[in-house]
């Protein structure tokens, strides 16, 4: 996991530090954002600041004391995760009941009690109604804390109860910078936070596994395809080796067909500035009417579903779309 501590979140932290110094914490918390700007990183070390014993002057948790250690173990008696089972997409009202005892019962150390509900929008309407008891009459120093990525899912009633923090998606300097700091100043930083929609442990994540690296490959060859210097059959071969899975591989070029025919309706698309080989599906925008697109996105979503149905051989599978691509040259 990357560090508790990311530099977009500075101001935000201030304030919530400021809060737990003066002891005005508010009793929930509902941290809503899109994925991968950090909320989850944000609430274990407002956790760890929280309960840590002897909290240094400069806002952070010691790292020494009793509870600082039990936090990093994340076996602290004091915090309680409330997350969907295993193979359930749903948090439980058996498990919202449970987490109510937990919070009702006095803190084993003294100290705050916490309790985070990850993702919030995962509580059903029971789940939801059962914790809203406890938000409108929480105990003394406990902290429930509710995490969402869409919050648009969540009950009003239980929304209403909660200050709401927005973690926005950071502006793209102190993105960069930071990314390239984890990665080594890697090349492709820029691109992957641009395809990351500018959330940097999304797009962090990307760069890790090489996606990136793998996206820009893939387009080279497809432009190579296009000029006609290799065949479809040698192209979806290599594919097929480097992204493992040919689902992988639909799904990308799907991505590649809708920003070309964003372009070709609206004509702009500001994923066409900066994606790898924009200069090829901004080519192909042009040259084509939309219903040509439009025969090569249908394709692709069928293929897709095939895939998912049955069994094809992924090579002539792939082959057969790539020669889709090349019908949207001219002359061809
Ligand atoms: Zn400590």
């Amino acid at each position: 996991m990357t560090s508790f501590e990311l530099p977009w979140h500075n101001a935000l932290w201030e304030r919530y530090q400021r809060l737990v110094d003066q002891g005005i914490l508010p009793h929930a918390l509902l941290f809503v954002g899109v994925p991968g700007v950090g909320k989850r990183q944000f609430a274990e070390r407002l956790i760890r600041y929280l309960l840590c014993h002897s909290r240094t002057g400069s806002g952070r948790h010691c790292g020494q004391c009793h509870a600082c250690h039990l936090t990093h173990a994340e076996t602290h008696p004091d915090v309680r995760y409330v997350v969907p089972e295993e193979k359930s997409s749903v948090v439980k009202v058996d498990q919202i009941r449970v987490c109510n005892e937990f919070v009702l019962k006095s803190s084993q150390q003294g100290f705050y009690k916490v309790a985070v509900v990850d993702p919030a929008e995962a509580m059903m309407t029971a789940a939801a109604n059962a914790l809203l008891k406890t938000l409108e009459e929480p105990p003394a120093k406990t902290l429930l804390l509710l995490i969402s990525d869409r919050p648009g899912l969540i009950l009003p009633t239980i929304r209403s109860r909660c200050q709401v923090v927005n973690f926005d998606v950071p502006a793209s300097p102190i993105a960069l910078d930071w990314l390239e700091s984890q990665t080594q100043g890697g090349t492709s930083a820029d691109i992957a936070l641009k395809l990351a929609g500018g959330a940097p442990l999304v797009a962090l994540d990307a760069l890790a596994s090489g996606d990136i690296e793998q996206n820009i490959a893939m387009t080279k060859d497809l432009a190579s395809l296009l000029k006609r210097e290799v065949l479809p059959s040698q192209v979806a071969t290599s594919w097929i080796k480097q992204a493992g899975q040919p689902e992988v591989v639909v799904k990308r070029m799907l991505q590649w067909i809708q920003a070309t025919l964003r372009f070709s309706c609206a004509g702009q698309d500001s994923l066409l500035d900066w994606m790898p080989g924009a200069t090829v599906f901004r080519y192909l925008a042009e040259k084509n009417d939309s219903q040509m697109l439009f025969s090569v996105h249908d394709q692709l979503t069928e293929a897709l579903v095939y895939l998912q149905q049955s069994n094809p051989n992924p090579t002539l599978l792939l082959e057969k779309l790539l020669f889709g691509w090349l019908k949207l040259m001219p002359g061809k």
